[in-house]
């Protein structure tokens, strides 16, 4: 396997489809994200933004088109990887959600440790002072030895952070990370994200966070019935967008509480 020229996207998505029964929920997306490319997708509820991640990490699996992480084909026209190298590939693409899904009976720090000593086979010694380094990052140092169950949602949000990074991914995936988080504890949240940008990582967030949009984006790709109905840079998707649709979105959004 030949690493992918530093140009090549490191996610290139064709035609992709997926339908529940006979509900067509993607009808035909199109999309690359260069490296240390940040993505923001936005759409109203029910457009297909969650299943249109989780196609791209291979959580859910498409009908047709195709999805390359690095280079290297995840799915094509409903064929996909053996299920051992789709688990490698999955430890490309990290994936945060908007319940934290910690493990509640494990240590914040045994909680991103985990991964690496089982999929990275680290030592525990190894695991251990990685997991301190990302808990660090995300300003959560203090608390390696709490539980789950004793930390604000905003510090959830940022052990599953750390926990994804450990298995250190190309792309990260963040489906509406801010979601659940009451409103004094999204900034937190938000920070960390806009350090792993300008750390270089390769980013799609799907958020209603509108500012972060703006201001860390480099394409915002907006979604309506399973479709990319236009994507540009944000200055232009806010102040001057082609659809109708996506206006009429926008000021849903932004006139909400
Ligand atoms: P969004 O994240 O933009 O709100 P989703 O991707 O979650 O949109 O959902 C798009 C549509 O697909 C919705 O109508 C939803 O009900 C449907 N859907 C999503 N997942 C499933 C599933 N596992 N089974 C059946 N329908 C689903
Ligand atoms: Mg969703």
């Amino acid at each position: 396997m030949s690493a992918p020229s530093p140009q090549a996207p490191l996610v290139r998505i064709r035609g992709l489809r997926k339908s529940f029964a006979d509900h067509v929920v993607l009808a035909g997306i199109d999309l690359d994200v260069a490296p240390s490319q940040v993505v923001v997708v936005i759409g109203p509820s029910g457009s297909g933004k969650s299943t249109f991640l989780r196609c791209c990490n291979g959580l859910e699996v498409p009908e047709s088109g195709r999805v390359e992480i690095c280079g290297r084909m995840l799915f094509s026209d409903g064929q996909r990887l053996p299920e051992a190298e789709l688990d490698l590939l999955r430890q490309e693409v990290g994936m945060v959600f908007q319940s934290f899904n910690l493990f509640p009976h494990l240590s914040v720090l045994a909680n991103i440790a985990l991964g690496p000593r089982k999929l990275r086979g680290l030592s525990r010694a190894d695991a251990d002072s990685e997991a301190l380094v990302l808990l660090n990052k995300v300003g959560l140092a203090e608390k390696a030895h709490a539980m789950p169950a004793s930390l604000s949602g905003g510090q959830k949000q940022r052990v599953a952070i750390a926990r994804a990074l450990a298995m250190k991914p190309r792309v990260m995936l963040f489906d509406e990370p801010t979601s659940a988080l009451d409103p004094e504890l999204v900034g937190e949240v938000l920070q960390v994200m806009k350090l792993l940008a300008s750390e270089g990582m390769t980013m799609m967030v799907v958020t209603h966070e509108m500012d972060f949009a703006r201001e860390v984006g480099d394409v915002v790709v907006v979604m309506d019935g399973g479709v990319v109905i236009e994507s540009g840079p944000p200055e232009t998707i806010f102040t001057n967008p082609e659809q109708d649709r996506t206006r009429m979105f926008l000021q849903a959004v932004l006139t909400r509480g």
